[in-house]
């Protein structure tokens, strides 16, 4: 059985829990590391089992608390090397484990897939953690699917997808028109209505989880996100994520998937 929390989502800070009874992953840290390590213990997710963070990119929502951490649990960090030497000094992990996109790397039960995606960053990776059979992928912070990213989430089992902004709030709102610009973009963020348009798409009929990520709090609510999503959640388990406490523990079991 894994169990799945962001126990951070949004542009505020995005830190993504995937776990067994014994050993567990981090993707990015983009919370100090004594909220990740509350989060954990409020959700009763044991902080000993994380084996290694994934750092996907290097703006400090998923960037800002790898180095206190990775010291804090005394475990690696793990980001390519552009990543790296794009990261603030006071993020950048003592001693990196440097992978390049397209590599797997295995820690204990779990497989970690790492793949290029479209966002405005030295090298943005987005990843799918592997655990006996069931496939994980994180999406977020992508302005257009990349085809790494399409062929691994019609695979996934469960997913946190990217729900940035609304496009409506986003064009109609108080950001300087380069910014909205940016965020619309092909290297920018999912919009609601992109996310929606990838999972009906692309989405395998093995998938049984999705959660809505990485909202925006100047362009997205979540009521739109999810009012969004409504139509398929006769298919699919969909659950909200939080910019301000960690969300829901989900918990899948392999017998669930075959
Ligand atoms: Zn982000
Ligand atoms: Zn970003």
């Amino acid at each position: 059985m894994i169990s799945l929390c962001a126990l951070a989502s949004g542009s505020n800070g995005n830190c993504y829990y995937i776990g067994n009874e014994h050993e567990a992953v981090l993707i990015d840290a983009g919370i100090p590391a004594r909220r990740i390590i509350t989060r954990m213990k409020v959700k009763g997710l044991l902080p000993a089992r994380v084996r290694a963070i994934f750092v996907s990119h290097e703006h400090a929502d998923h960037a800002s608390g790898a180095r206190v951490i990775a010291r804090r649990l005394n475990i690696p960090v793990y980001v390519t090397q552009s990543t790296y030497l794009a990261m603030y000094a006071n993020h950048k992990p003592d001693s990196p484990r440097f992978f390049k996109p397209g590599q797997e790397i295995t820690l204990g039960s779990f497989v970690v897939h790492t793949f290029f995606k479209n966002h405005d960053a030295a090298e943005p990776c987005s990843f799918c953690v592997d655990h006996k059979g069931i496939r994980v992928g994180i999406f977020t912070d992508m302005g257009s699917p990349s085809e790494h990213v399409i062929t691994h989430l019609g695979q996934c089992h469960a997913l946190f997808l990217e729900t940035n902004y609304d496009e409506k709030m986003l064009w109609e709102g108080s950001y300087p028109q380069v910014l909205k610009q940016r965020i619309a973009s092909d290297h920018g963020h999912l919009s609601n209505d992109q996310a929606f348009e990838l999972l009906k798409n692309y989405a395998g009929e093995q998938l049984k989880a999705v959660f809505l990520s990485h909202l925006s709090a100047e362009n997205n609510r979540p009521e739109l996100a999810s009012g969004r999503f409504e139509e398929l959640s006769a298919r699919y388990n969909i659950y909200l994520t939080s910019r301000q406490e960690p969300g829901e523990v989900v918990r899948i079991q392999e017998e669930v998937i075959k």
